[in-house]
Parts: C-alpha cells; structure tokens; sequence
C-alpha cells in the first residue's frame, strides 16, 4: 500500500489512540510503509525522535501542510505483537463497519496500574483422612460453605485463592474460619514457592482413547509440518473435547508457542480451570469478564513478559498479547456470546482466524452442535472435520421422549406438565433423584393485558409489552426488559376502565407456582434473570442444587450450559417450539442447540436419564432431529433451508441498522439509503448487461427493506432496518462501504446513526 501521510501513535494505550498525528510519508519510503509498523518520528517542540506506529493511511493531510512532519525512519525489526493486534484492529474496522479509534479500544488494553495484590493460594492443612472426618462434621451441621470449599481441597489439595472467590464463591470469612480451626493454609506467593512442595491429591488424568489420540496425533503431524490449519472438533457432550485440547496445547507449548483458550464464561467451571491447572501448572491465567481494567491490564502485562503460555478467558481473550501465538481453541464455538453487541460488533471465531492467519497459528473450533456456518465451511474444506461420537466416560446418552401438548390439551389436562412429565417427575421424587425443568425464556415473558377490551400494557419508551413481577408480597412490578422502565402494576386498565387485568403467557414464577401445587412436598429452586440479579447469584443457586437441597431446578436457558448435576435423571423442555417462531433465520438453529444442551444435562452420573420435550408441533424438523440426537440430520435440513431462501452461511448477509430519535428521520433515512443502494445494483447490473456478463449479474448485491424491526423503538430510539444479501463477502463488504459513504454525505435528514451487523446473529 502506498499513501502519502500516515496516523502514529507513540503509546499503545487507550489514551494515546485518541492522540494519533499525522506524518507525511518521504519519498525513500513510498509504498514501504503498512499499517501496524514500528516507525521512528520527531516528537515535540525538540523533534526528539520517539517511536511509534501507523495506525491509519492516507492522502489527505488533516492540517496544514507545511506543519505535518516527515517520518524518520522505520525500526527494522519485525512488526511485534502491538503491531500485530493494530493490524488486526484494521481488520476488523473493514470488516464490521467502525472508526478504527473504536477497533483499537477493542483490541488494546487499558493502561491502568494498580497496586500489585499478592497472589495467594489456599493448601489443605490436615491429612486427608482427618479432613474427610471434619467434612462430615461441616456436612452434618450444614456449613455449606465451609464444606464446599473443604470438598475442592480435599480434591485438588491446593488452587488459587481467586479461584476459591470467583468459581467456588467462598467469602474470605470463611477461608479465615478455616484457617483458625486448621484445616487450610493461607500461602502468599512467597511462602507458596519456598514451600517447594505441590501436593498432588488429585487423580491422575486420564489415557487419551483411540480416538482422541488420533485427532491428537493428526494436530502434531500437521503443526510439526508447520502445516497450521483449522479444525472443527464435532464431540458430543462429555466425549473428550478438552482433553484433545490439552495435547494439543502440549505440542505447541513445546514449540516454544502460547495459546489461547476460549471458553464461555458460564462453561468455565470451577472443574474445568482446575483441569487445566493441573495439566499445565501456573504457567496460565485465568481471564473474566467481571475483571476491572487494572487486574486486566495486569494480567496482559504478564503476558507481555513472558510468564505465561495459557489464557482462558472469554471473547476478549483474543486479544492477549502473546507475541509468538501457535494456537487458538474456541470451546461450544456455537455459542451467541461470541458475538460482541458493541461496535465493531465482531464475531471472536472470525477474528481468532484472522489473527492465527496473520500470525501462522492453528484454530481448533470445538462443539457439540457446531455453528451452522462452521459445518458448513468444515464441509466446504475450510476447516479439517474432527469428530468424537462416543461419550469418554462409560455414561449412557439419555432417553429422549417428544409429548404433543394438543393432545394433552384433547385429553382435559390444562397444567403446564403433561402426564407423562408429572409421572416422572413423580418417580424422580420418590427416588430421591433430581429434575431441571427448562423454558425458553422468549415467548414466555409474562405480559399483562386487559380481558375485556385486549390492551396490552407496553413501554412507554421501547416497542414491547411490560413484564409482570411479583416479588413475593410487596406490590407487584411492571418492568421493561429492555430499558429498565418499571411501573406498579394497577388493577385497572388505562384503556376502558375494566378491572379485568392480568396476567398472561407464563414466566418461571408461574411454572414454580404451579409446580408447588402438583407437587407440595418438592423443595424447588428458580432460576432466571430475577433469582440471579447478585454477583454470584448464579452459583450460588447452581451449588445449592448441585449439594442436593432442591429436587427441582427451575429455569430459562442459564441452567442448560456447562454444570454437571450427576443426580439429575430427568430434564423436562416445557414448550420446546416457542423459540422457533422467533423472527430471524437462526431460530431454528439456536433451538436445536438449546434442546441438545439441555437434553445433555440428564443421566450424567451412575444413573441412565431420560428428557421429555413437550411441544406443540411434535412433527417439526428441529423437534424431530434434537429428540434423535442427529446433527446431520438437521445440519442437511437447514442447510437446504438457507439455500433456498439466501441465507448465510450460503450467502453473506449485513444487517443495517438505523436509528435516530425522530420516526420520521429513521424512516426518511433508510429509504434514501436503500434507494441508494438499489441504484448502485440496478447500474452494475445494467453495466454488467451491456458486456454480455450474464452470468454476472446474479452476483450483484440484494437490498431488503427498509422495514420496522420487530422491536421498532428501544429506550426512546427509533429503528428501521436494511439487509444486504450476496454470495459473495467480499460484496457486501463492498456495498457495506458504499453505504457508509453515502450515509456521511446524508446531512440534510437530520440527525441519524448507522450500524452494520455481518452476518447477525439475532433478529432486527
Ligand atoms: P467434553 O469437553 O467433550 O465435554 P471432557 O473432556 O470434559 O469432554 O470429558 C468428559 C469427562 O470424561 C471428563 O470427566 C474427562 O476427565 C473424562 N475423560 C475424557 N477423556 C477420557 C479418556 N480418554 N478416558 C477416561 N475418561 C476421559
Ligand atoms: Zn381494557
Ligand atoms: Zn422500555
């Protein structure tokens, strides 16, 4: 590339990007200049020359000429990691539509020092046989806490101290009880290293099986060639998947290579981490959303420094400064919360292949329901296709049973539970087994509406209807899920005056309402958005479960991921089809991988399981292939489905989203911007006619819209949106680009923003 002035920051840090100057490129270093290079420049009154890099290119000078100065010289070395994660920062600004000031807030860290807290690790201070005795003293008093926190030591004999505060959610009180009765140790990290001794109490990890040694040796083959491909890990639930990972890591690691392991946070259980711990020592960080800069900027300073090999962590993990990255694993790569909501709204399975293509890395895309648009690359030969079908352990796959609620319905039963449901829950109860009951929280948000005129009480600021709250006996809430907006709920409608308002649809309250009457000897616990609002509220209603004080778990998707429950022998799916008459193209998809995530978390242990689905078409093509298990199945059927109607991943779709606080601007300017961009196609089109390019034309760029979104306004902001469909990514790229352009032009509508979603993964 070659341009005549250049952006440079000296400092990589968020302060500095908003401080970038403009250079002009000299003649002796026309067209050697790219973006992400370490350059020398003369800063400053003194010209005292510093070094800094490029982070953008141009011909325009943004001052006065004669004002800008020459860029010095370049450092000739190769561009390091800094220079690396700018270009990638690049990248990203083409690829998803945003500033590049907004691509590098994304991929730089913020430079926060904080005081250095010492790390500290907790250790098992009595021998094992007598901690068991004093276990069983926590248990039979019910110290939970205390007996929860013994159990993992007595297991793993010593981790972290943060790991004992974030995933096993021990308060500091009790690790200081603990240590007054003598039963752990409190090491700083000092006293931990001269202490020399790890005490190793856990079980020995076990031999890889035939298969997975095969997927392990083809990794080394291949990475040892420096033949660095991508692979698409298609493993059942519980099949070996981050064993396979963890060889895989080894062979890099030996390489003298770092890796990063992306996990959804909700799946990195306090099992998981302790499994990587003990494969690879502390040679590995931990990384989490609920961090703040300074413990995040902490943790990539020592990733700059060499001292560790491994990062888990979520989404933003990508971005560790590793200079010498050989690996990336992205785990349940299917999973939405890969997908960043602020802009540039990325996808991290995109980014980690661009990243590992920059760099010569290796991918290793792993799930139990893969990504349509993964399979389908996988089966393209994009992605080497690996698969485990065989669970590791000797635990059986559960029964799947499919229950028509019609049928119930002709049958007299009006409970939310079909017979067949009750009956086994009846069992499980007996039996002194535990069951989930699961419900897609779309669909099944409790809205109020009056029964004599049909008023649908709804949000004064956003386009949806008001969620009806009843925390116990206090006066009831109408809330917006949306932006927050809560009102209290009146018996009285505001349309006709009728006192026969209430509620409708049903949320978890009503299903654990309705449980209590079935079932008044049941000890039920709720989950969902209300009974998790604390930190940790989460685990903390996940461990009461998990230590057996409930025999129900009720809950909307949170409870389907990650935990392993091994007295759990029966998952019900209340009304399994609600989520797929959502609007968007990826409902089916999304449903599919919830009923086999759920359907997974029964018959974990000893015991075999068995899920009930109850729908209300038992006949659909998602119902039918999740209740069988078959991912081929609905993978062959979808994919069809996508290729009829031009869907990705056969096609490349952009979603534009534009917003603005007046209706009337919304509206105005998506027309002009779809007309636009019809113009543009219909002229290609015709361009393309005239040279005989018929077979071109099918290549042009489809613009849908633009239409009111299913939710038209959120928070006071008014929405439309435009889709942009071709074959191609590089078109819609193309017009993408196009678009923004003209929308900068577009000043006489008034004030309006525009946002572009690549291949969106939820509906508009
Ligand atoms: P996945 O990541 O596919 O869900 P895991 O790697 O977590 O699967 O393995 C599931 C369980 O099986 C774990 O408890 C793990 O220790 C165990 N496991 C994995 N591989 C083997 C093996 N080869 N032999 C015995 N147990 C295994
Ligand atoms: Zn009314
Ligand atoms: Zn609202």
């Amino acid at each position: 590339m070659s341009a005549k002035y250049v952006d440079i920051i000296i400092d990589i840090s968020h302060e500095a990007i908003d401080r970038a100057f403009q250079y002009e490129v000299p003649l002796s270093l026309y067209g050697k200049i790219s973006i992400g290079m370490q350059v020398q420049v003369p800063f400053g009154n003194g010209n005292r020359l510093r070094t800094g890099y490029v982070i953008g290119m141009g011909n325009e000078p943004k001052w006065q000429v004669d004002k800008i100065k020459q860029v010095h010289g370049i450092v000739e070395k190769q561009i390091p990691v800094e220079g690396q994660l700018i270009q990638l920062a690049a990248w990203m600004k083409e690829t998803y539509g945003s500033t590049m000031y907004q691509a590098l807030m994304t991929v730089m860290p913020v430079k926060k020092k904080i005081r250095p807290v010492e790390k500290k690790t907790l250790q098992l201070a009595v021998d094992v046989e007598e901690g068991k005795l004093r276990l069983l003293e926590y248990r039979r008093k019910h110290y939970v806490a205390k007996a929860r926190l013994l159990e993992a030591l007595l297991e793993h004999g010593e981790f972290p101290y943060d790991l004992a505060k974030e995933k096993l959610n021990i308060s500091p009180a009790t690790c200081e009880r603990l240590r007054e009765e003598g039963t752990l140790e409190i090491l700083t990290e000092t006293q931990y290293r001269q202490a020399g001794t790890r005490k190793h109490l856990t079980e020995p990890e076990p031999e890889l099986n035939d298969n997975q040694k095969q997927l392990v040796e083809e990794f080394t083959k291949d990475y040892l060639a420096e033949d660095y491909k991508n692979y698409l890990l298609h493993g059942i639930t519980g099949s070996g998947k981050t064993e396979v990972y963890m060889h895989a890591i080894d062979i890099v690691i030996a390489r003298g290579r770092q890796a990063i392991v992306l996990i959804p946070e909700i799946s990195l259980t306090f099992q998981t981490v302790m499994r990587f711990r003990r494969h690879f020592g502390d040679r590995i960080t931990i990384l989490n959303s609920r961090m703040n800069d300074g413990e995040r900027y902490d943790q990539f300073e020592r990733i700059r420094k060499g001292e560790v090999d491994i990062v888990i962590g979520p989404r933003s993990a990508l971005f560790a400064p590793f200079s010498n990255l050989g690996l990336v694993i992205i785990d349940e790569e299917h999973e939405s919360s890969y997908k960043s909501d602020n802009v540039p709204k990325y996808h991290a399975r995109e980014v980690a292949l661009q990243r590992a293509k920059m760099c010569g890395a290796s991918v290793i895309l792993g799930s139990a329901t893969p990504s349509v648009i993964s399979y389908y690359k996988a089966k393209q030969g994009e992605y080497r296709l690996w698969k485990l079908s065989k669970r590791a352990k000797a635990a059986q796959l559960p029964t799947v049973e499919v229950v028509d609620l019609r049928e119930e319905l002709r049958m007299g039963n009006r409970s939310r539970f079909s017979y067949r449901l009750q009956e086994l829950l009846r069992n499980r109860l007996e039996q002194g087994q535990q069951s989930i009951l699961f419900m897609n929280r779309r669909g099944y948000a409790s809205f109020v509406s009056c029964r004599s005129c049909g008023e649908v009480v709804n949000c004064p600021h956003c386009q949806v209807s008001l969620t009806y709250h009843d925390h116990n006996s206090r006066q009831p809430k109408l809330i917006c899920h949306y932006c927050g907006y809560t009102e209290d709920f009146v018996k009285k409608c505001k349309a006709c005056g009728s006192g026969m308002i209430g509620r409708f649809g049903s949320g978890t309250q009503l299903v654990e309402a309705e449980l209590k009457e079935y079932f008044p000897e049941a000890r039920i616990l709720r989950m969902d958005a209300d009974t998790t609002k604390g930190k940790d509220g989460h685990e903390t209603i996940l461990s009461a479960f998990g230590e057996g004080k409930a025999d129900i778990l009720v809950g909307t998707q949170m409870i389907v991921k990650g935990h392993d429950f091994p007295n759990v022998t029966l998952v019900g799916i209340l009304a399994a089809d609600l989520s797929l008459h959502s609007q968007d193209y990826m409902a089916g998809e999304r449903t599919f991988d919830l009923l086999t995530q759920a359907a997974g978390r029964a018959g974990r242990g000893e015991q075999p399981g068995a899920v009930v689905i109850q729908t209300y078409d038992p006949e659909h093509m998602v119902i039918q292939t999740s209740a069988q298990q078959d991912y081929e199945q609905f993978y062959d059927n979808e994919i069809a489905y996508r290729r009829i109607l031009k869907y990705p991943p056969v096609f490349s779709m952009i979603a534009v989203l534009i917003t603005a606080e007046q209706e009337e601007v919304a509206e105005e300017a998506a027309e002009t911007l779809a007309a636009y961009m019809r113009t543009c196609q219909q002229e290609k089109k015709e361009a393309m006619e005239k040279e005989g390019m018929e077979w071109f034309v099918n290549q042009t760029v489809r613009v849908i819209g633009p239409t009111p979104p299913v939710i038209s306004k959120i928070k006071d902001i008014y929405r439309r949106v435009i889709y942009l469909k071709a074959q191609e990514e590089a078109k819609v790229l193309e017009a993408k680009d196009r678009m923004e352009q003209y929308a900068e032009q577009l000043t006489t509508i008034g004030e309006f923003k525009i946002y572009f979603d690549l291949n969106p993964m939820k509906g508009y």
